[in-house]
């Protein structure tokens, strides 16, 4: 198969021209073309040379997702399912908030790091996605919005850990945030990792810009490490060293995620515990109530029992907010999307 344009920076656009012979701005009048304008064929570049057109449409293709079904929840969120080439499927959730409409993508099919509580873990890993489809899946889903709508923070809290496929995310990440991709402010796209220290390390020696969301789910390696196996390899304590001793530009700070799930990392103690052991990270803490999943064996603690863990982090000082799911009645919501094959 023809290599796919969607894959590449504008740097490496710029390789690939120059491989043509041709002037390096042709690149950026090409990434306009794809991000600006969201062409799906060479034809339409009417600023480039027929003769080049045809040239380019003999040695590279423009890809894109096929929309299979777009579900809309009570709460006014919406699910897409694309299908990929291979007949893979993933799903990406559009969330409309008071003043903005977050996107949650997806960056793998399925996801190998097998954590306890989250279904799209409980199917393993199918594979990762390019970077052409981790951008398809907006532009696929902006093309369906009304004139008025656009999409204004992107998320990559989808399916998969998106730090176990660093190379097309971190493309992916640079196309959205440049002015002659898709042009987001780093500030309005946030990577969710299960803690994978050394990429977590590599993005800010990569420079790559985006906000950090960092899934903590417990306070003691104990149960974190039941929970996230992943912990094995890089414990708790090693995870909050490195978030302490991460290079953040000013004023930013890390997003900690935690799930709570009833019985298990959701006491009085946890909550105290872990006012002491995020001490000294910039950081701000997102509380997610559990969603449950079928076949999988957690729930949800009481709204009193949220509250509460959310009140000793606050008196402590943190800001920590409340994060509701949305699209639960479409199985929308975190940790609710499957990485399945067509057909399963
Ligand atoms: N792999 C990345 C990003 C995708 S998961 C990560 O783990 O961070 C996005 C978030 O959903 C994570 O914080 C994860 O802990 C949370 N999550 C997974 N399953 C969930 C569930 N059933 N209910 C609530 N949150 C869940
Ligand atoms: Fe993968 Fe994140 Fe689910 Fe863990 S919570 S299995 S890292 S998608």
């Amino acid at each position: 198969m023809l290599p796919d344009l969607k894959n590449l920076t504008l740097e490496e656009l710029e390789a690939f021209i120059a491989g043509f012979g041709k002037e390096r701005y042709r690149a950026r009048q090409i990434m306009k073309w794809l991000y600006h304008h969201r062409v799906s064929t060479f034809e339409e570049m009417t600023d480039l040379a027929k003769e080049l057109r045809t040239r380019l449409s003999r040695k590279a293709r423009i890809s894109s997702l096929k929309l299979l079904a777009v579900q809309t929840s009570r709460d006014g969120s919406k699910k897409y399912l694309f299908e990929l080439e291979d007949g893979g499927l993933v799903e990406s959730v559009l969330i409309p908030e008071e003043g903005r409409l977050t996107l949650c993508i997806s960056t793998q099919v399925g996801c190998a790091m097998g954590c306890r509580f989250c279904l799209t873990g409980k199917g393993g890993l199918a594979r990762d996605l390019t970077t052409g489809e981790i951008l398809n899946q907006i532009l696929g889903v902006a093309q369906g919005l009304n004139g008025k709508e656009r999409i204004t923070n992107i998320v990559l809290m989808g399916m998969g850990e998106p730090l176990a496929n660093y190379e097309n995310v971190t493309r992916a990440l640079k196309v959205m945030t440049a002015d002659i991709g898709l042009g987001l402010s780093y500030r309005r796209v946030t990577l969710s990792t299960v803690g994978l220290i050394p990429q977590m390390k590599r993005l800010f020696k990569d420079g790559v810009r985006c906000r950090l969301a960092v899934s903590l789910n417990a306070s003691t390696q104990k149960v974190r490490s039941y929970l996230m196996p992943i912990s094995k390899k890089y414990p708790l304590q090693s995870l909050l060293e490195t978030c302490r001793r991460l290079p953040l530009p000013p004023r930013e700070r890390i997003t900690f995620e935690y799930v709570l799930i009833r019985g298990i990392n959701d006491s009085e103690t946890d909550a105290q515990r872990l006012t002491r052991i995020i001490k000294g990270v910039r950081c701000k803490v997102n509380l997610i109530p559990y969603n449950e999943c079928p076949d999988l064996p957690f729930n949800r603690p009481t709204i009193q029992t949220v509250l509460l863990f959310q009140r000793i982090l606050i008196e402590e000082g943190y800001t920590a907010l409340l994060r509701e799911s949305r699209g639960e009645d479409i199985s929308a919501a975190c940790g609710q999307l499957r990485g399945r094959i067509k057909g399963s």
